[in-house]
């Protein structure tokens, strides 16, 4: 069974602008009654609260509330690389094998419509969060598996998966130059984005306090009653109070067996790392986002940032064989051994053009997904 979030988490580049709701409570003690409860304030349930609340037409709208147990947002959404990427071709492939073409091209047009979908809700709802829509570049750095990918991506076309038509490819000759990754070996690219996670969803997170919704951070929900009451609502018990509420929802992630025991074997919590990397000398900017692939389980990805820094995510290759590290591991308040020192030189090595950057690690983080 996993732990309750880690009181002291390993701080984030993303939470270094704390909003105004980090650390808020609606009141002191949480309510008695509730209609829906949330239980987790990441991407996963600001943005049901967000939609419950928006789709609301009558007088009287639903009494939703959120606990969060730390700060707002303060798990893996705030913790993680900021792509915002779907995968129109690699993944999918291996769908069509397992479950169709029309089923692969299904999840390929779902991932894809999420850049529209939060673009739209950005431009809307006119959130601050850095987003960009721009090239995802998918770098191969091993020749079986760039060739193995490639033949999986040639035969999604002529099977009826479109979402193929809306990739590049760049072959061997030419993939050092389109991408600047120093031993590509073959590059896919097409749409994708990133965004400031943090920033867009406390954006979401205020826009449902201002339309009712009470907001507790610092409030656990410990436990919830093995069943319903008899006016059909469950009960859920936190330290600032028990509540009681005919729907709750968990959107608590990694943590979830931690309320819910019964999931330890199906929920399980994997540890991953993020950095950020500060240039010290100019480059010319990425303007691109990045996978960097050394096998099926070994790669990288990447977000260019506008003042030149870069997010950095992966280095499972230098941790995956030490299973404890990673795997039913939620502690996000330690970091994983050999992880920094992976970093450090990370696009002096791998970047052309980066050589004499001088470029460091600034900051590194662990999250829990
Ligand atoms: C290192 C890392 C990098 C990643 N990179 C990317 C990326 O670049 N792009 C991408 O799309 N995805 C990425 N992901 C995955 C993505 O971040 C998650 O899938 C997503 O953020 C999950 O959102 P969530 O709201 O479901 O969970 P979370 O953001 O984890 O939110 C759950 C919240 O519930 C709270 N909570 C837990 N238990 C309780 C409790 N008992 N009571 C009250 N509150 C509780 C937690 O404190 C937390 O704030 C990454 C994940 C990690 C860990």
């Amino acid at each position: 069974m996993t732990a309750t979030p880690a009181k002291h988490a390993l701080p984030s580049w993303w939470r270094t602008q704390p909003h105004q709701l980090d650390n808020y409570l609606s009141s002191e003690s949480v309510p008695t009654e509730s209609d829906i409860l949330i239980i987790g304030s990441g991407i996963t349930g600001a943005s049901v609260a967000y939609h419950i609340l928006k789709k609301h037409k009558g007088p009287k709208p639903p009494r939703v509330t959120i606990l969060e147990a730390r700060q707002a947002c303060s798990g893996a959404t705030g913790r993680n690389g900021g792509h915002l990427k779907p995968d129109p071709y690699c993944f999918i492939s291996e769908l069509v094998a397992d479950y169709g073409p029309e089923a692969a091209e299904e999840v390929a047009e779902f991932e894809r419509s999420h850049v529209d979908t939060i673009s739209n809700l950005v431009k809307s709802e006119r959130i601050d969060c850095d987003l960009v829509v721009t090239r995802a570049i998918d770098v191969q750095l091993n020749s079986r598996e760039c060739k193995r990918i490639k033949a999986g991506f040639d035969h999604l076309p002529g099977i009826g998966v479109k979402s193929a038509k809306r990739v590049n490819f760049t072959d061997q000759e030419k993939a050092e130059e389109r991408s600047r990754v120093k031993g590509a070996l073959g590059c896919f690219s097409y749409e994708a984005g990133h965004v400031w996670p943090y920033k867009l969803v406390l954006h979401i997170l205020g826009r449902c306090v201002e339309q009712g919704a009470s907001l507790y951070t610092h409030t656990p929900a410990n436990s919830i009653s093995p069943e319903k009451d008899t006016s059909d609502r469950w009960t859920v018990f936190t330290p600032r109070g028990t509540i009681k509420a005919k729907h709750v929802v968990f959107a608590c992630n990694a943590y979830t067996s931690a309320v819910l025991p019964i999931y330890s074997d199906k929920i399980v919590p994997v540890r991953g790392v993020c950095c950020r990397i500060v240039p010290t000398h100019p480059v010319k900017h990425l303007t691109e986002t990045y996978t960097l692939r050394w096998s099926w389980s070994e790669f990288d990805y990447l977000i260019p940032r506008e003042d030149g820094s870069v997010i950095v995510g992966g280095a499972w290759s230098k941790y995956f064989q030490d299973t404890d590290t990673w795997y039913n591991n939620a502690k996000d308040n330690e970091m994983i051994g050999s992880a920094k020192e992976y970093f450090e030189g990370y696009m002096q090595r791998n970047f052309h053009g980066w050589e004499n950057s001088g470029a460091y690690v600034d900051q590194i983080w662990t999250g829990s997904k």
